[in-house]
């Protein structure tokens, strides 16, 4: 299975990426997640990572890409994967698509979590009281939901002309949209 889970910031997607994850015994490759961690270990690919994330902006493709290649080419990745936020540009689509056509794979599915944008960002705010993220601040919210509506929304069109789209409603309790998830994924999987 090698899937994409779309939804904007805030949608839960890390949340519901695990529960997809586990549910094939795949890795759930989150390139916010790496980033973070190599901010955090102040590598060079965190150096380079880190304005454009605490202004809300994306990382320059060219690195992302390159990330992502690294990161499928593992060994745990090679039964599939699950990515969560990527690809998020047009450029990374293709990228994506060239990386999988190398090996001969290509995508089984992609599920967007549609929500409320009202909602996304009161807990967007929510977060940023317990984690204490940079890019949780309201400006910096907004302005990535901007940049999502902008680059990313449109993906999913490119994904439903391919018959691959799956939307699943991101709203209410976190139980429910798992439930729905995996209803969508008992369709896939007969
Ligand atoms: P996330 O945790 O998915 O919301 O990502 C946090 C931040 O990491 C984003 O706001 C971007 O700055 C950066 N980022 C994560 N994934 C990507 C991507 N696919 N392309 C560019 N930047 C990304």
């Amino acid at each position: 299975m090698r899937m994409i889970l779309m939804g904007p910031p805030g949608a839960g997607k890390g949340t519901q990426a695990k529960v997809v994850a586990e549910h094939f015994g795949i890795p759930a490759i989150s390139t916010g997640d790496i980033f973070r961690a190599n901010v955090s270990r102040g590598t060079p690919l965190g150096k380079k990572a880190q304005e454009y994330m605490d202004a809300g902006e994306y990382v320059p493709d060219e690195v992302t890409n390159l990330m992502v290649r690294a990161r499928i080419d593992e060994p745990d990745a090679e039964p599939g994967f699950l990515l969560d936020g990527y690809p998020r540009t047009q450029a990374q689509v293709a990228d994506l698509d060239d990386m999988l056509a190398a090996e001969g794979a290509s995508l089984d599915a992609v599920l967007e979590l549609t929500v409320d944008t009202d909602e996304v960002v009161q807990r967007l705010l929510k977060r940023a009281e317990i984690d204490g993220r940079a890019d949780d601040t309201e400006d910096v919210i907004r302005h990535r939901m901007k940049v999502y509506d902008e680059e990313t929304a449109p993906l999913a069109a490119v994904y439903r002309d391919r018959g691959l789209l799956h939307q699943v409603d991101g709203m209410g309790e976190m139980d429910e949209v798992s439930d729905r998830l995996t209803a969508v994924l008992a369709t896939l999987q007969s």
